[in-house]
């Protein structure tokens, strides 16, 4: 992160000796200012991208047509853009003009949000002409400009903007929250893709309640793919779920927490699809609810052995949270705790014998038996009936199989 913003300053220090006005923006500046942790670095320069290209020895143009030219500094990549304005957004997502322009100020104005549109020099000058500071104080998300306008142009940014307040923990802005419910509609325009992440990263926020309660209360829900499924016929959130939702580990427990209580458990990959989700999540997600729906048959302790060497110490105790979260009176984590405790082996990994070992012992075909066998024999370890030895294991492996 260090090297990161060294070498961010040195391609302005370049920008600034050639002549050019040359400043970080977006993320950067807001998070620095609130002393939260960075995660990637935006430049804005004066000088076009064609100049950009000349100046730095290696260059790609990532985005030429919007300004864009990725500068490798000392081995890392930084976007660098040419201050721009845009223009004519006919289809409410993107512009069909580009127009590059020489006064930062013009550029900030084309951003979304206040607390998104200041610059920051390499001497810490802060170029702020919206407000975007008193709104960092006030903890405040607001359009710059006319919200209604905004959103007009660009309708992913009225998801940006629970995704902010929900990251951010800050409040809408009163006029801006109307502009919401008046343009919601528009969010049909926006592709999946570009929802999906943002849905995602709000539901992962410090308040993704919020972010559920207001894409119902602002009409939001109805043209947003996969979420208009989830939650139809849903009204509101019961302020105990909203408690729920929040305490709830990670994104995926907050994703099956609502699959649970909306009853939508058997259209997981539906709805997920239907949003773009990757494969990964999508089957994450399939296991939390599965997981978390058998915790009843928690006194079954070989059943929760076994989840747990097959899908994982922590998948098992990210359900079992949840599972106490939702009933509010059970010990499922610390007894789960306990039981991993008391295991001889941890993980399949930890098994002194693999699948190749036992298909070679047995001279058998490979198939089924194989995968039932080694989650047998690790069981069997892992409760201490068998020691984890090769020889114990193959002499056991052969019992079974007779
Ligand atoms: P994050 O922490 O998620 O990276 P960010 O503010 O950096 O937050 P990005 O999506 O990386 O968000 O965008 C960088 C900057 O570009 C924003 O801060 C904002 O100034 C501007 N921006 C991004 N998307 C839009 C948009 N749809 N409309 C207007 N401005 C936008
Ligand atoms: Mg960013």
């Amino acid at each position: 992160k260090q090297d990161v913003l060294k070498a961010g300053r040195q391609v302005l220090r370049t920008l600034e000796e050639a002549g050019y006005a040359a400043y970080f923006v977006g993320g950067y500046v807001r998070d620095t200012l609130l002393g939260r942790p960075v995660h990637d670095l935006d430049i804005a320069t004066s000088a076009r991208p064609e100049e950009v290209m000349r100046l730095f020895t290696k260059t790609v143009p990532t985005g030429l047509a919007h300004g864009t030219v990725t500068v490798l500094q000392d081995r890392i990549p930084l976007e660098v853009t040419t201050f721009r304005t845009e223009s004519g957004y006919e289809d409410h997502r993107r512009p069909d003009k580009v127009r590059f322009v020489d006064d930062i100020t013009e550029d900030l104005a084309r951003r979304d949000f206040t607390v998104n549109a200041m610059a920051l020099d390499l001497r810490g000058e802060v170029i702020d002409p919206f407000g975007g500071r008193d709104d960092l104080d006030a903890k405040l998300i607001r359009a710059v400009g006319r919200a209604e306008e905004r959103f007009a142009e660009d309708a992913l940014r009225m998801l940006r903007c629970l995704r902010f307040a929900s990251q951010l923990g800050f409040s809408i802005d009163p006029d801006t929250y109307k502009a919401i419910k008046v343009c919601a509609e528009d969010i049909r325009y926006v592709a999946v893709e570009r929802i999906s992440i943002e849905w995602n990263k709000a539901l992962a926020g410090l308040y993704p309640d919020c972010t559920v309660a207001d894409v119902l209360k602002t009409g939001l829900v109805y043209g947003m793919p996969g979420i208009n499924r989830l939650l139809e016929g849903k009204r509101e959130l019961a302020i105990e779920e909203r408690k729920c939702l929040r305490a709830a580990n990670d994104l995926v427990s907050r994703w099956a927490y609502l699959f649970l209580i909306c009853g939508r458990e058997a259209e997981v990959e539906t709805i997920l699809r239907a949003l773009r989700c990757e494969k990964k999540l999508i089957k994450a997600c399939e296991q939390m609810v599965e997981l978390t729906q058998r915790l009843n048959a928690l006194h079954d302790t070989d059943k929760r052995m076994r989840w747990i060497l097959e899908f994982g110490f922590n998948a098992v105790h990210n359900a079992a949270a949840l599972y106490d979260i939702m009933s509010g009176d059970t010990n499922a984590v610390q007894e789960l705790l306990r039981l991993h405790e008391s295991m001889r082996i941890k993980s399949m990994q930890d098994l002194a014998v693999s699948g190749a070992d036992l298909q070679r012992e047995m001279g058998q075909k490979g198939g089924p038996w194989i995968r039932d066998l080694l989650f047998q024999l690790a069981l069997e370890a892992g409760s201490g009936q068998i020691a984890n030895e090769r020889q114990a294991l193959l002499l056991r492996a052969r019992m079974i199989l007779r």
